[in-house]
Parts: C-alpha cells; sequence; structure tokens
C-alpha cells in the first residue's frame, strides 16, 4: 500500500519502513536542527535510494513528512538563484 503524505504522531521504531510514491524510507533515527533564527526542532533522517543513481542518502525531513527528497544531492535539480 502506497502513502503519499501522512503524519506521524508517535516516533517510529528505528528502522520502521514507509513508501512514498514507490520510493522506500528507512527511519533513521532524529536529530536537533537549529535554523537560523536560533530555533531548534527536531528532524527525522530518512535512509533511501536515489530515484537516478541509486546512491543510499539520507533524507532528513520534520513530522509532516510532506516532502521527501527522491534523489541524491547530486542528481536534484538545482535551485535557481535569484
Ligand atoms: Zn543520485
Amino acid at each position: 500500500m502506497a502513502v503519499r503524505h501522512f503524519l506521524l504522531v508517535s516516533e517510529p521504531p528505528l528502522g520502521c519502513v514507509v513508501e512514498v510514491d514507490g520510493q522506500e524510507y528507512v527511519f533513521a533515527g532524529t536529530f536537533d536542527y537549529t535554523n537560523r533564527d536560533g530555533e531548534s526542532r527536531t528532524l527525522r533522517n530518512w535512509s533511501t535510494k536515489c530515484r537516478t543513481c541509486e546512491a543510499p542518502f539520507d533524507a532528513p525531513c520534520d513530522q509532516r513528512m510532506t516532502y521527501l527528497n527522491r534523489r541524491c544531492e547530486r542528481c536534484r535539480p538545482k535551485k535557481h538563484m535569484v
């Protein structure tokens, strides 16, 4: 069963596998992230494989899981500089 957007209300167990748009993500733990305003929050690391080159990489994500990277940094389209 494919899950698209979902909200994990409790902490998933390490190694928990979710599938998003046909891509598997394995829960690899949490880490604290502090943004430029000094606000810290806990993000989750999801291990997955790049869709393009199949290299393993970690996709950090917040609790909402609204956006997960599907490609490693190398294969990701570059953001346009403004
Ligand atoms: Zn790649």
